[in-house]
């Protein structure tokens, strides 16, 4: 309410320096509490820093432009249909249809099989071996997206080995941890970030997971001087003293528009008014809810959890033996399930196709979720799935 109130539009430092610099110290005070590496921080001095995009989507366009740019300068342009972008089959479908936008080849986006045996995540011995074989083709390996917390099923990537990988090959690395960032400020969910220190850029979404309104991404680079280099213009219209000294950050360069709401506001309002260990208790107390919820499908035999919960994602569908046929796995069955649960207007989920499974996908995440909602839900879920087996 008050940026929309203000309406500040802070194209450049000179028009709102406020909203300049207090974007800065959030980032700066985000990726303190997510434990990243001091070179993604402004404080760090090592030429690194973030910024707040309205969308994880505009963040992988910018760093693949980014990495687009950087290769483009040195073999030449006529290498863009070279170009190839490695990712998972669990990998947001936003990194394929980045590389599209930013002009690379959709039959060079290579999307690696993952399976149950790794919990869905990416082996970086497959990624190693696709580049290996693209390189034997002529190809260039450009852009690597490691997921933590993937959208279906909450899957984790192995950072550290797949940082490798990018290393071995030059190529850029980028962490998505859209949803599954905000658990990075409780220690016992860091590990799963361990070898973020070898991405290029890292990005999440407060809006996911972080009590942040719509709309609000957070994405930091070892070296934003890459981004500016790919992203800025200076015409002379917007030329000003305090940018031609250099002295500024114009977060203009930093992202596709020149136009920028002030963002940090919001975020600085939910870290000042939560604190750090509010922050915690709320991403601690929503797991603690779907950890319940997933106790709650094991004590029921008709129901399986299908993968392993590592957040507040619960993928899990009544199993097929009861009530299903064989031949569709219990896809009408859970799709039956799903469908009723939402047009009963009392929970909303969502559903994922795993392995040819269709999972149904409780999550939680929202302020006001308490135990006694998710009981509830549970009890209506219960009650449906009886009415359909009947
Ligand atoms: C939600 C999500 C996205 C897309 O986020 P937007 O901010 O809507 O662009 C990308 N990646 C992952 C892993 C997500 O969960």
């Amino acid at each position: 309410m008050l940026c929309t109130g203000f309406n500040v539009v802070g194209f450049n430092w000179i028009a709102s320096p406020a909203a300049t610099e207090l974007e800065s110290i959030v980032m700066d005070w985000m990726a303190k509490m997510m434990k990243l590496p001091s070179k993604f921080l402004f404080s760090g001095g090592q030429g690194g820093g973030g910024v707040l995009h309205g969308s994880t989507c505009e963040a992988v366009v910018c760093t693949l432009a980014a990495a687009r740019d950087k290769a483009l300068n040195k073999f030449g342009f006529d290498c863009i249909t070279k170009l190839v972008v490695y990712a998972s089959d669990q990998t947001h479908f936003t990194v394929q249809k980045a590389s599209k936008i930013i002009g690379i080849p959709p039959c060079n986006f290579r999307s690696i099989p993952t399976s149950a045996s790794s919990g869905y995540g990416l082996h970086a011995d497959d990624v190693r071996q696709g580049m290996k074989v693209d390189i034997a083709q002529g190809f260039m390996p450009l852009y690597l997206c490691a997921t933590v917390g993937t959208t279906a099923v909450g899957a984790v990537d192995p950072l550290l080995e797949l940082g490798q990988v990018a290393r071995e090959f030059g190529v850029w690395f980028h962490v998505d941890a859209a949803y599954a960032g905000s658990s990075a400020i409780c220690p016992e969910f860091r590990s799963y970030f361990d070898g973020v220190e070898l991405a290029d850029s890292i990005s999440m979404n407060p809006h996911k997971w972080f009590l942040t309104n719509m709309d609000c991404c957070c994405l930091w680079l070892r070296s934003p001087a890459e981004l500016v280099d790919s992203l800025s213009t200076n015409p002379e219209i917007l030329r000003n003293k305090a940018t031609d000294e250099k002295e500024v950050v114009d977060y203009k360069d930093w992202q596709i528009a020149l136009s920028r709401r002030f963002r940090a506001m919001k975020l600085w309002l939910v870290i000042r008014r939560y604190g750090v260990a509010g922050l915690m208790e709320h991403i601690r107390s929503d797991v603690g809810l779907a950890k319940h919820f997933e106790k709650l499908v094991r004590m029921d035999t008709r129901f399986e959890v299908v993968v392993p919960r590592r957040f507040s994602l619960v993928c899990f569908r009544l199993k097929t033996r009861f009530g299903a046929t064989s031949d569709d796995d219990g896809l009408k069955t859970n799709r039956r399930l799903l469908d009723a649960v939402n047009s009963s207007g009392r929970a909303f989920m969502t559903h994922a196709l795993i392995d040819g499974k269709f999972v149904i996908r409780f999550a939680i995440g929202t302020t006001l979720t308490e135990m006694c909602h998710v009981d509830a839900t549970w009890k209506l879920i219960q009650d449906i799935a009886t009415g359909l087996l009947l």
